[in-house]
């Protein structure tokens, strides 16, 4: 029996999501533990059970070689690869078989997890996935942090496979997310909405198909102005058959790695504006967690997928 059949909105999450690299994970500002963290909130909040959270497989190479060039994947082998798309230089001196086990391997999982949830999404409307939006790694590279297009590789087996004809992937992160633009430039049938800080990381932008580079300082009534303003109208444009919202938590006023000035509760009710705005016209949304480097990261997500499941379960 399907425990979870009474929740619109599916939820997925494995415990091996989370990093944990004998305290290296800590000489770097992503809280290698946030995913556990908003798994353990929403289960204390009385959201969910541990039972009601879809487990995921992790990506094998299979499907990955279905996006990646097999040259990118054999060169993550080497860590000082690695420890360049990781922007951790230690990584360049654990062996392979460490970073394989404690830092790719998580990463996998959550690869896994994004697949799934653009599956549930279709099947159910609404799926979150607790990880994932590797949104600066594209075919034969990767970057900050990214090291697999998740989110690229997720649509494009559901297209391959007929599920879905346009997809949309709406980018909240504080960062452009380069490497998804990178990638669908060559499908006509995948588009890109992209509100990012226009001078920080990636330093070299993408072109793409609704780009909205906006200067630091931005507030979170202007901010929640500018995607009331627009977002209807690209999913007007695009119609897409599914979106993938790369919900980042980046834009918080605490974040070390931006300079917006979201608060926790601008950013809750963003991430319930993109997916209301989504499902009144019927279109599934899968949703990615991407970038947040603040403490508060996990807490942010946290709420937010509060309201939505508030919003949107029927139970
Ligand atoms: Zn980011």
């Amino acid at each position: 029996m399907d425990e979870t059949k009474g929740h619109q909105c599916r939820i997925v999450y494995h415990p091996a999501y989370n990093v944990t690299a004998f305290g290296l994970e800590r000489l770097h500002p992503f809280d290698g533990q946030k995913y556990r963290r908003i798994h353990d909130a929403l289960v204390a909040r009385g959201l969910r059970r541990p039972r009601d959270f879809l487990r995921p497989r992790p990506v094998g190479r299979r499907d990955l070689v279905k996006l990646h060039t097999p040259a990118y994947l054999d060169s993550l082998r080497r860590p000082d690869v690695l420890a360049g798309v990781l922007e951790v230089p230690i990584v360049g001196r654990l062996p392979g078989w460490v970073i394989d086990w404690r830092i790719l391997r998580p990463m996998r999982f959550a690869t896994g997890g994004t697949i799934l949830a653009c599956r549930l999404a279709l099947e159910h409307g609404i799926a979150v996935n607790l990880g994932g939006g590797y949104h600066h790694a594209a075919s034969a590279w990767g970057a900050g942090f990214c090291v697999y297009a998740d989110v690229p590789l997720a649509v494009m087996l559901l297209h391959d496979e007929g599920n879905v004809g346009r997809v949309l992937v709406v980018d909240l992160d504080a960062h452009q997310g380069n490497g998804t633009a990178a990638v669908f430039h060559g499908w006509d049938w995948a588009s890109i909405y992209d509100l990012y800080e226009r001078d920080i990381f990636p330093a070299r932008k993408e072109p793409e198909d609704f780009p909205l580079p906006v200067g630091p300082g931005l507030t979170g009534a202007e901010y929640l102005g500018i995607v009331r303003d627009t977002l209807p109208g690209a999913l007007d444009a695009v119609r897409p058959d599914l979106v993938v919202y790369n919900a980042g938590s980046d834009p918080f006023v605490g974040d070390p790695l931006a300079r917006y000035r979201l608060t926790q509760a601008d950013l809750a009710e963003r991430d319930l504006l993109v997916v209301t705005t989504a499902r009144e016209r019927g279109i599934p949304v899968a949703m990615v967690l991407s970038g947040g480097y603040s403490s508060e990261s996990w807490r942010i997500h946290a709420d937010a997928i509060e309201g939505i499941l508030t919003r949107f379960d029927r139970v």
